[in-house]
Parts: C-alpha cells; sequence; structure tokens
C-alpha cells in the first residue's frame, strides 16, 4: 500500500491551504476531494483578498493549477470513504476498494446546509444568502428579510440595515430577547412573528414571503442560518470531539489545528463555527504546518 506523508481530505480553502504549506515543506501528500465546495452556488465569491468577485470554481481552479507545480502533491477525485488510525497512522479508504495510508490526516471536509423552506434551495446562493460580509453588498438597497432558523439569528438582523431595509422573521420560535428587541428597534429593523411558509417569485429570484396566515410580505433578498453537519463521518470514525456550534456540531480542534485524535487535524468550516473562506484558508495554513511540524518531531524523537 502506498504510504504517505500526509493525506488531506477536501481540496478546497482550507484543503488547498494546507496542502501548499506541506508541497512547499517538499513532504509527499495526498489530496482527496469530491469536488463540493460549500459555495459552489454562489456565481461570485466575495472578501478573499485578491480574488473579489471570482466564480468560486475560477478561485478553486487557480489553487489547483498552482499545487500541481509541487512534485511531491498526487490527487484523487473521489469521496473519501472511511479512516481509521493505528500505530502506524491513517488509513483511508478510496472508492473501488482502494487503501492509502499516511502518517498524518488533514480533515477539510467543509459543513453541508440544511435550508429550512424546500423553496429556498433553488434561490440558494443568488437571492438566499447566509453572510452579509459575502454577497450583502451586492444587493445593497433591496429589501431584506432575515428567516430566523437558529437562536442568534437577531444579531444577523441587527447588522443587515448598514446593507438595506430588514424585517426579522421569528418564525414564532426565536423571540429576541430584551436586549436584542431594543438594538433591533434601534437599528430600524421590523419584527414580523408569524411563520414564512414559502418564498415567491420567479426563477431563483424573491418578489414576496407568503406567510402561514396567508399573507404576503415584499421582500427580494432572505438571509438565513441554515443548519449544518460536517459533510463526512470520517471525524466519527476516527472518534474525533465535536463541538456545539451556533448551526451545528465542528470538530474541536486546538490552536494548532490539532483534534483530539493525535496526528489528526482537521481545518476550515468543518472545524469552526465562523464561517467564511479566508478565515478556513488561514486555518489550513496553520493546520499544514503543524502537520509539518508534527512529522519533523516524529523523525526526531526516531532518530
Ligand atoms: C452559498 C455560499 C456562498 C458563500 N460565499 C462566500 C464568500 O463570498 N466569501 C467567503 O469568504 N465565504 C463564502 N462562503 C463560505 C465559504 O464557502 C466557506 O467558508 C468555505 O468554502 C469553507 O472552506 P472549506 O475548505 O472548509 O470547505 P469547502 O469549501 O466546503 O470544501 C470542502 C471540500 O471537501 C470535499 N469533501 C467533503 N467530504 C469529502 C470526502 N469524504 N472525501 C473527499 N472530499 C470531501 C468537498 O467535496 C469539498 O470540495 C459561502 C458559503 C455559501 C454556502
Amino acid at each position: 500500500m502506498d504510504r504517505y506523508d500526509v493525506i488531506v481530505v477536501g481540496g478546497s480553502f482550507a484543503g488547498l491551504s494546507a496542502a501548499m504549506q506541506l508541497a512547499r515543506a517538499r513532504r509527499r501528500l495526498l489530496l482527496v476531494d469530491a469536488g463540493r465546495p460549500r459555495n459552489r452556488f454562489a456565481r461570485t465569491s466575495h472578501g478573499f483578498l485578491g480574488q473579489d468577485g471570482v466564480p468560486p470554481a475560477g478561485i478553486m481552479r487557480e489553487g489547483l493549477t498552482q499545487l500541481a507545480r509541487y512534485p511531491t502533491v498526487d490527487f484523487v477525485h473521489a469521496d473519501a470513504m472511511s479512516a481509521a488510525t493505528d500505530d502506524d497512522g491513517v488509513v483511508v479508504a478510496l472508492p473501488e476498494g482502494v487503501e492509502v495510508r499516511a502518517r498524518k490526516l488533514i480533515l477539510a471536509m467543509g459543513v453541508t446546509d440544511e435550508l429550512p423552506l424546500d423553496s429556498m434551495t433553488p434561490r440558494w446562493g443568488v437571492s438566499v444568502l447566509h453572510c452579509p460580509y459575502c454577497h450583502g453588498y451586492e444587493v445593497r438597497d433591496r429589501r431584506l428579510a432575515v428567516i430566523a432558523n437558529v437562536p442568534g439569528a437577531a444579531h444577523q438582523a441587527v447588522l443587515l440595515p448598514d446593507w438595506g431595509p430588514t424585517t426579522f422573521f421569528t418564525q414564532g420560535l426565536f423571540e429576541p430577547s430584551g436586549e436584542e428587541a431594543a438594538l433591533l428597534a434601534a437599528r430600524g429593523v421590523k419584527i414580523e412573528r408569524t411563520p414564512v411558509v414559502e418564498l415567491l417569485g420567479e426563477g431563483a429570484g424573491i418578489q414576496a414571503l407568503r406567510l402561514a396566515d396567508g399573507r404576503q410580505v415584499s421582500a427580494e433578498v432572505v438571509f438565513t442560518a441554515p443548519k449544518t453537519r460536517v459533510a463526512s463521518p470520517l471525524a466519527e470514525q476516527l472518534g474525533c470531539i465535536f463541538t456545539e456550534g451556533m448551526t451545528g456540531p465542528y470538530i474541536e480542534v486546538d490552536p494548532m489545528q490539532q483534534t483530539s485524535v493525535r496526528g489528526v487535524f482537521a481545518a476550515g468550516d468543518a472545524a469552526s463555527a465562523m464561517y467564511n473562506a479566508t478565515l478556513a484558508s488561514a486555518a489550513g495554513v496553520m493546520a499544514g504546518v503543524a502537520a509539518h511540524r508534527a512529522l519533523v518531531l516524529d523523525e526526531a524523537a526516531q532518530s
């Protein structure tokens, strides 16, 4: 069986950034990526320095092209099916019975989003958004709605008036606290307690929101925080400890991106409660450097 220094599972912002550090350290590494980055539904990506307004696939293509210049990197376009550790490191199973082995593993698998309403699905990343810093500027001055889906949703509604006139839909479930209600009032945010049951509009656009009592409320753009889950079960299989975040569980890591399982590192959305391409990339850099350091220390201890 082929043995790498490091296997990186997930080849997007976090995984490519981790792989770049290891490639530049001249380590043998395998990048396994299924090709479903979280932001693939958006037409353009924003706020990533030097890449503002570039389509997500364009950023990934350039990252892969640059990584491919390093001779110690192998790529597999596939889902890693399972992972396990033993005294020798880690074994990752790929489709068709292929197994690959490495001394260290970096999990950069991202998360998947569970949208609260079916009518959000065809609009996700276009007129249904999760992050004002990513796409708020592009929808500035439109009629904005925040549809609460997790505790703390009122905080998003407090921010949004910087981009446009905002209504906060509590869905009858996420009533703002007294402090939040005062902030919403100070920011000029309207509050609606009757649940939104459907988004109405042509194609990926929104013209109005249909409420449970039959009323239609005018809106053009919806912000919501989908529930999330780590995109693959590898971390559970390995026995990694998880932490509960605002939208779902994520892999617990220390400041060096080391998980609770020795030799297994994690980075990006799968190991953070704060979802952002730049932060995922930065965590990936740290995971790559930390995995390299762990290899060096192991080798020094054995010599
Ligand atoms: C619609 C939308 C738009 C966004 N726009 C922006 C924006 O403009 N700016 C910004 O900063 N942030 C944006 N974000 C957030 C950003 O997409 C994430 O923070 C970022 O993609 C996280 O990077 P990551 O590398 O951790 O995970 P991802 O980008 O999700 O990549 C994970 C990769 O791992 C792969 N993978 C998963 N499991 C396996 C497995 N078992 N085997 C092999 N491969 C696997 C996936 O297929 C995927 O390619 C947006 C998010 C969404 C939902």
